[in-house]
């Protein structure tokens, strides 16, 4: 029959089985859509970089001898919008058959399940064959259960793909290495250089602007670094395996001004448009820990391992056994709007300034910023959950749904009351200082609570406690942290400045 087959964005998985043949009857369909480019406020690196990637995909297609419809932007025809491009083709060109992958979006799976029921013509979903699980895997896993411990998932990961097994069991007798992980950044010599992958984008960001698509954030159109093909993904899965897989898990949670990416792999755009398989990623990786042990210790790639067929998969369950509530949770009532200098990156606070700054200017940070620097910032004073939504999934070149809204409200903003994590992901300057040297730079004192040059980190974090006080003080792994405050001499005078701070944040 003859079929049309559409390809979102995010589905630029070239191992599909879609494509094992040609076959004259079936079209493929791609399009640039305003519903995409509107439903945030994107980096403009995230538009150009799907965009680029998606039109390199289409191009790949049709070489390999593929029917191809590809809808660019500014297309007089494009009607930006799925739902009435599809329609209107399925009428004009006489399609039996419409087909798609199951989108990984809670809400493009409801359009297109809608869009599904009102065609005329049989309408198939089909697996987009890129997780390790299916949606419904952890739900299901954790059946009857209160928590959905990570750890446990991770597990059953491991032994169902066995990757870093010996039948059974962890093949170096332990399953975690995390304790080993957290060391700050001390030698400035051990830093590689990025592989970069610099192209000009200037006409592709011309016709962005043209459009008037709003973005925020900078760009280079003269040397635009993203990989956006599979052949350049794996290339930079290579450079990760050979450069920076050594110092990967010691340097995981280091934060320093030196460098951006530090060991971090930068593959997170390229797994997450499935240009990249994420076993694939650790199959890899694994392959090359075995042929390198003698320079590799298993803490490193245990660490990256479990990063992504532990948290990434295991988010992803979540998203699937938990929305659409999930995007509505706020389980501290926050209200707080975000303080502009999030979108400018003007803060006298270091650490915020660094984070911030290098988002704008690249569209990524690494995990311990996201969560420990921005994150952490904006659960001590309490920002509304949907504004820390917005900002996260619009600033950078990852952000999709799924794996966005799961970390940050679930991970980082502890919205969703202890789904994701068994505690707020919260602290003061002194682990800002001890993973780094953003503290040595900056304006504010780690060291105190109170007076002008105090850190507001010190202030707001038993703000933080101290206003949420009935909502975690049960926590067996929180409970201790009252007894400490109750102690404290001076608590009247710590929640003063911590008002003072809150009234004057977009100053600070
Ligand atoms: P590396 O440090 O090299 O890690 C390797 C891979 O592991 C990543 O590419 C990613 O696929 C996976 N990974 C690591 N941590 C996580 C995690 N917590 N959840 C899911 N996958 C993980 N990741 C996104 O892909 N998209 C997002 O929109 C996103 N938003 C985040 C928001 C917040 C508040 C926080 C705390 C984390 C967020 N993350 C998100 C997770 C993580 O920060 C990024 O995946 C990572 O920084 C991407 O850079 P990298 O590829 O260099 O990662
Ligand atoms: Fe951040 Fe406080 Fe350190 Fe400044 S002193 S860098 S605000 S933690």
């Amino acid at each position: 029959p003859k079929t049309l087959r559409l390809i979102l964005g995010d589905q630029l998985n070239s191992q599909h089985s879609w494509f094992s043949k040609t076959d004259s009857e079936v079209t493929y369909l791609m399009m640039e859509v305003r519903q995409e480019t509107d439903y945030v406020q994107h980096h403009i690196q995230k538009v150009v970089a799907f965009f680029l990637a998606m039109r390199t995909f289409a191009e790949q297609l049709q070489k390999a001898g593929h029917r191809v419809i590809y809808f660019k932007l500014d297309n007089p025809e494009n009607e930006q919008s799925f739902e009435k491009q599809i329609s209107l083709l399925v009428e004009k060109e006489n399609y039996s058959r419409f087909e798609y992958q199951l989108p990984d979006e809670y809400r493009l799976d409801q359009q297109l399940k809608n869009l599904g029921d009102k065609l005329s013509i049989e309408t198939q979903a089909v697996d987009s064959e890129h997780f390790l699980t299916s949606r419904d895997f952890l739900k299901d896993f954790f059946k009857g259960k209160k928590t959905y411990l990570m750890e446990t998932f991770y597990r059953e990961m491991r032994k169902k793909y066995d990757i870093l097994m010996d039948g059974k069991e962890p093949l170096t007798g332990q399953w975690n290495y995390d304790q080993e992980n957290r060391q700050a950044l001390k030698d400035k010599k051990l830093l590689k250089k990025p592989l970069l992958h610099p192209k000009n984008v200037k006409d592709i960001a011309e016709m962005i602007r043209q459009a008037g698509v709003k973005t925020l954030g900078s760009l280079d159109e003269e040397n635009f670094p993203w990989p956006v093909s599979r052949e350049e993904s794996l290339e930079l899965l290579d450079h990760f395996c050979e450069k920076l897989l050594h110092n990967f898990g010691a340097y995981q949670d280091a934060l320093t001004t030196w460098d951006p990416y530090l060991f971090h792999s930068r593959l997170s755009f390229s797994m997450n448009s499935k240009m990249l398989s994420p076993l694939e990623v650790v199959q890899k990786v694994e392959e090359y820990w075995h042929a390198h042990q003698n320079q590799i210790s298993i803490a490193q790639v245990e660490g990256f391992i479990r990063q992504i067929i532990g948290w990434r998969e295991y988010m992803r369950g979540i998203y699937w056994a938990k929305m659409p509530e999930f995007a509505e949770l706020n389980f501290f009532d926050h209200d707080r709007k975000l303080p502009n200098w999030f979108w400018t990156g003007k803060t006298k606070m270091n650490c915020l300034k660094e984070s911030i700054g290098q988002s704008l200017d690249l569209a990524y940070a690494h995990h311990i910023q996201r969560l420990m620097v921005t994150g952490n910032f904006a659960l001590l004073a309490g920002i509304h959950p949907d504004e820390i939504d917005q900002w996260y999934l619009g600033i950078y070149i990852d952000a999709i749904e799924w794996v966005e809204i799961t970390n940050t409200r679930g991970m980082s903003q502890f919205a969703d009351g202890g789904i994701v994590g068994t505690k707020p992901y919260v602290s003061s300057a002194n682990y800002i200082k001890k993973q780094g040297n953003y503290c040595d730079h900056c304006a504010y004192d780690s060291k105190e609570k109170v007076g002008e040059k105090a850190c507001p980190f010190n202030s707001l974090y038993w703000h933080f406690y101290a206003r949420n006080r009935e909502k975690l003080e049960k926590n067996p792994r929180i409970g201790m942290m009252y007894r400490t405050w109750d102690k404290m001499g001076n608590k009247q005078e710590i929640l003063d400045q911590a008002e003072l701070y809150l009234k004057n944040i977009e100053n600070l």
